[in-house]
């Protein structure tokens, strides 16, 4: 049985009251940074493994699911994706996924904590493989003071691919910084940010929403997608557009995407982007 032993790995879930555990071969790496406490564990079936501050941050064999639905639905949903930043998204995963859109001209990725990026470029280089890809920026800063700097009008698509809302997350799950992403991005922008759990996490996903409304978002739209190590297996991201996501998607270059995808295809797109019948009851 899983336990706090040498052979498991646990992550609990106290508003889920839950807990997911992961069988471990070995503990890889293990360091403090200046942010945050950063393990790596080979596990016996899922591949490596990265926790950050006791929470699962990605294992190799199921982080497809989420950096696919974290980048694939907004690049296909903006009319033409040139300029791109990802903020947070250290493990580089989401920028691999963003890079195999040829009308990419520019990805930079805000990440507060580098050491986050070398040890994926270590324990992880299969989601680091386009790093030196000559589109690819790096900037290791802290996303929200980022977003301060940056000029009107001057990024297509943001991703927020953040840590839960605490810590030096805590303040991208904000009205104000909403009203910044909404100022940077151009006319067409789309921003699309994880969103934590459906199941355990309405509470969350609910005042992002309406923060993203406020802030001047004229369209909403979450997406649900599985995650087998997140806690309740069940994970969301939200789409906030300055025009109406669903008729701006474009299926039919979804369809005929010129690059390989583990889980996203234009179907998938349609499918995520359908609301269960308890979150529709739970916004009102
Ligand atoms: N998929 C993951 C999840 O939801 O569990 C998130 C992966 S990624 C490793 C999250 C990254 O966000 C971390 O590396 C963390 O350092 C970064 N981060 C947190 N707050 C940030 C901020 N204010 N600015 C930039 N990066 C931030």
């Amino acid at each position: 049985m899983p336990g706090n032993d040498s052979q498991w790995f646990t992550e609990a879930c106290k508003e889920g009251g839950s807990a997911f555990s992961l069988m471990i071969r070995e503990k890889l790496h293990d360091e403090q940074s200046k942010y945050q406490r950063i393990e790596v564990y080979a596990t016996e079936t899922f591949g490596n493994l990265m926790v950050i501050d006791g929470f699962v941050m990605l294992t190799a064999r199921d982080n497809f699911l989420y950096h696919e639905m974290m980048s694939h639905p907004a690049l296909f949903t903006h009319p033409d994706p040139r300029r791109i930043v990802i903020i947070g998204g250290g493990d580089c995963g989401t920028l691999r996924e963003v890079l195999k859109h040829e009308e990419v001209a520019h990805a930079l990725q805000v990440e507060i904590d580098e050491r986050v990026t070398r040890i994926s470029e270590q324990h992880f280089p299969e989601l680091c493989v386009s790093n030196d890809d000559p589109r690819a920026e790096f900037f290791f800063g802290d996303g929200i003071q980022w977003m301060r700097d940056a000029s009107d009008a001057s990024v297509d698509v943001i991703i927020i691919d953040s840590t839960d809302p605490i810590g030096p997350a805590e303040g991208l799950f904000t009205e104000a910084f909403y009203l910044e992403c909404q100022r940077v991005l151009g006319e067409h922008g789309v921003l699309v940010q994880q969103s934590e759990s459906p199941l355990y996490h309405m509470g969350i996903i609910n005042p992002m929403r309406k923060a993203m409304q406020r802030a001047g978002f004229s369209d909403i739209q979450t997406l649900f997608f599985p995650q087998p190590v997140y806690p309740s297996g069940w994970w969301s991201a939200t789409m906030a557009g300055k025009q109406e996501l669903a008729t701006a998607f474009r299926a039919a270059a979804a369809k005929n995407k010129p690059f390989p995808t583990e889980y996203y295809n234009a179907a998938i797109h349609h499918a995520a982007s359908t609301a269960p019948e308890f979150f529709h009851r739970a916004l009102d």
